[in-house]
């Protein structure tokens, strides 16, 4: 296969996974010969269905014109949205907290209430205190119980972001700015304790099988392009051994989230800088009238839908089985539609579905246990073709 369409195939498997696109940084994508020696160095994930230690689902909050970010009174209190991330809540948090601190300063750079706990809430309210302001938090929630928790946790920027037919120049703009500027928040969160953030190795494996081209039926906006030369875009292996189950690798750098001890340093940052935390739910946005702050920061993701009868957030269901941690084999990987991210904390292991409408519109958040033996049983497969008794 010539290298241009090598590449749009492997481009097409990489979106559907909600990662960046392969063409090269500056430059080329670099198609290498067989290189065998540094294929073998693929940890061993022992993906085994007596491994899974639980399974997780999540609704991410789609919305085709992309997350909320305007203004609106409620009554004497000024509210600004920021909700509605899809796939990429974790990935764009901080230059999307940016923006909308930007948009409650005018109001108030004192006291300022960010509604919800996510990751959207989080990044929102220390970026208020950073401008000066004491914050407090009002959500129904904390880490590890809400939906932010539950997510792959890897740098996916523009994973389910946006409906192509949706996105507005401004949109795209905006988007570039968000994801800039949170890309280098996460550099500057590099080398802590524990490694809340950190980098790691992706494998995109191309099985050998013959399997049918991935279909877009939701037509998901890819803005990656616009941010190519941020990031290490790896190398493209040839693997001519055809005892592997792939022919070839896309072998490239990984950012990645260990979201639980993420989300507990960045608890411990907000609680540090004098940031306050009630507990309550919310059941109209009227009720905000009985706080204290003259702005809100409304971050409340999926609960937008129902607290702000907001019909323009679509469910996108997507579930985890996870495998015991296995620290001595960190890494991600796809194969066979199995996105695979091997943190700290526990090991991802996805079934991505047949096309990328999997889980649209689907707000069943029990666990599907077949899905989850499913997933497992494909890396295993890999694993077992590949020689090994894990
Ligand atoms: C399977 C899966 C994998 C994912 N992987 C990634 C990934 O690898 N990278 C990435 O960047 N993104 C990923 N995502 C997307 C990411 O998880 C979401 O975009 C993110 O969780 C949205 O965060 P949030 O803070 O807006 O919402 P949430 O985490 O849902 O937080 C909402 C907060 O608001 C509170 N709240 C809601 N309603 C009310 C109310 N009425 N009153 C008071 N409080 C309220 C909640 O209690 C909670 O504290 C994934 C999603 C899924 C489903």
């Amino acid at each position: 296969m010539p290298l241009l369409s090598r590449r749009r195939a492997m481009t097409r498997g990489a979106s559907l996974l909600g990662l960046s696109s392969l063409s090269g940084c500056a430059g080329e994508t670099l198609l290498q010969p067989d290189l065998d020696a540094d294929v073998r160095s693929l940890p061993v994930i022992r993906a085994r269905t007596d491994r899974i230690d639980r399974i997780t689902v999540c609704l991410r909050p789609f919305r085709a014109a992309g997350p909320r970010l305007d203004v609106e009174q409620v009554e004497r209190k000024t509210v600004v949205h920021n909700y509605g991330h899809g796939g990429s809540g974790w990935s764009l948090s901080w230059g999307s907290a940016k923006l909308a601190v930007e948009r409650a300063l005018p109001v108030s750079s004192r006291n300022i209430g960010v509604i919800g706990c996510g990751a959207i809430g989080l990044t929102t309210a220390i970026v208020a205190q950073q401008a000066g302001a004491q914050v407090t938090i009002y959500a129904e929630a904390l880490p590890p119980f809400v939906r932010s928790a539950r997510a792959s946790g890897s740098w996916t920027p523009s994973s389910r972001i946006a409906r192509k037919d949706a996105v507005t120049p401004e949109f795209a703009t905006r988007w570039e700015s968000m994801a800039r500027y949170s890309f280098s928040c996460y550099q500057n969160l590099q080398g802590l304790p524990g490694h809340p953030v950190e980098w790691d190795t992706f494998y995109g494996l191309h099985s050998r099988e013959p399997s049918a081209p991935h279909t877009d039926p939701i037509g998901f906006a890819s803005l990656d392009d616009r941010i190519q030369d941020i990031e290490p875009q790896g190398n493209l292996i040839r693997i001519n051994n055809s005892r592997l189950p792939y022919s070839e690798v896309h072998k490239k750098p990984n950012l990645i989230f260990n979201v639980t001890g993420y989300a507990d340093y960045l608890l411990r940052q907000f609680l540090e800088r004098g940031g306050r935390i009630k507990i309550l739910t919310l059941h109209h946005p009227s009720d905000l009238t009985a706080l204290p702050e003259p702005v809100f920061i409304n971050c409340t993701g999926y609960g937008a839908r129902a607290l702000w009868s907001d019909n323009t957030i679509v469910p996108i269901r997507g579930q985890i089985a996870w495998l015991i941690p296995q620290p001595e084999a960190l890494c991600s990987m796809s194969f066979g539609n199995v996105y695979v991210v091997s943190r700290r904390d526990g090991i991802v292991i996805q079934w991505m579905g047949t096309d990328m409408g999997f889980g649209y519109d689907n707000t069943d958040e029990k666990p599907d246990l077949t899905e989850a033996r499913r997933g497992v049983s494909i890396i295993n497969g890999l694993y077992r073709n590949m020689g090994y008794n894990i």
